[in-house]
């Protein structure tokens, strides 16, 4: 069997960012685009926070971009799904969704993260139509309305603080008559007269009409139903890093993010580095991940030089 020098895991900006520096250091990457192809940047429309699009760009538009910058310097690219793992030996074994076998010297995992979704029918129907995941994204779109945001946790806290910002009327629905979310921020929500929190409230329905136009919502303590009037409705419950292939394989926070060693991308395993929302709870723009995309490329090719690989 071959062995190949640089195998990326992953489609998203960390990924495609990873492939282009492998190729131009004559890596001859090879990518399988998993589950997502393009990451959840397939699910976004207008980007508009990303340099080097003045006019801003639709997700979609931007990933096939990427791609063809990857391809154009010679990255392969497999439309597989990486199922399992074995980084055992010095040389790493992947197996695809089809049952084949790869090995190379270098891995760069760039498999992202997703969303967690309530599950709401109109929630699927309203996607990129008033329902988002991403308050630093498509915030701006909402300039000037009222929104609703749901959960408890630091990002709900965190994106109802950022939307308050700009948006006259911003709806926290917290299921709980508590919030998850730390000290700070919460004291940050609750400080801040247009966050409106609605204790042990949950969403029944996103209201639209062509766009939204409203939730419908039960108060699970008296279990009165209402509804609010908002364009903007942020879905803020938590992400799930893609990583249960590395589980018990690579060291891991207690939410399942790679760790990865100081300022570099390296895993606990030599020659497995990690990159963009599969390492990163905190920042996770797709900016950040290509950087981090890069940083992962050039520890492959110092990893191949050093192990004289290459
Ligand atoms: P999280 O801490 O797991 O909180 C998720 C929140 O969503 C909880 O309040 C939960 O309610 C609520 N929720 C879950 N499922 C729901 C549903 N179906 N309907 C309504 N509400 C639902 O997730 P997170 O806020 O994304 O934070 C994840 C981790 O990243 C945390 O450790 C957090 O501190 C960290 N983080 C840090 C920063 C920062 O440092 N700047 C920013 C963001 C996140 P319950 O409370 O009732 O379970």
């Amino acid at each position: 069997m071959d062995i190949e020098k640089c195998i990326i895991i992953g489609s998203g900006p960390a990924g495609y960012t990873a492939a282009i520096y492998a190729a131009r250091a004559n890596l001859e990457p090879i990518m399988y685009v998993g589950a997502e192809p393009g990451g959840q940047l397939m699910i976004t429309t207008d980007v508009e926070n990303y340099p080097g699009y003045p006019e801003g760009v639709q997700g979609p538009a931007m990933m096939e971009d990427f791609r063809k910058q990857a391809e154009r310097f010679g990255t392969k690219i497999f439309y597989n799904v990486v199922t399992e793992v074995d980084f055992s030996g010095d040389v790493h074994t992947l197996i695809l969704d089809n049952g084949d076998q790869v090995q190379a010297h270098t891995v760069i995992i760039a498999t992202g993260a997703s969303a967690k979704w309530l599950g709401l029918p109109s929630e699927k129907k309203y996607m990129n139509k008033g329902v988002s995941a991403c308050a630093v994204c498509d915030g701006f779109f909402f300039k000037g309305q009222k929104v609703a945001v749901v959960g408890g946790g630091d990002t709900a806290a965190e994106e109802a603080t950022y939307l308050s910002k700009m948006c006259p009327e911003v709806h926290l629905l917290v299921r709980r008559d508590e919030l998850r979310a730390s000290k700070i921020m919460q004291d940050r929500v609750t400080n801040t007269d247009n966050i409106h929190i609605h204790w042990n409230t949950e969403t029944l329905e996103i209201l639209g009409n062509g766009e939204v136009t409203g939730v419908k919502i039960h108060n699970n303590h008296t279990d009165k139903i209402s509804e609010l009037d908002v364009s903007g409705f942020f879905v803020a419950i938590g992400h799930n890093p893609n990583t249960q292939i590395f589980h018990h394989i690579l060291n891991m926070d207690k939410h399942g993010y790679i760790l990865t060693e100081g300022k570099t991308t390296n895993t606990n395993v030599q020659g497995v580095f990690a990159s963009g929302d599969a390492q990163d709870s905190k920042y996770r723009q797709a900016v950040t991940a290509a950087g981090t995309g890069c940083m992962a490329a050039l520890d492959a090719e110092s990893y191949l030089v050093e192990n004289g690989i290459i």
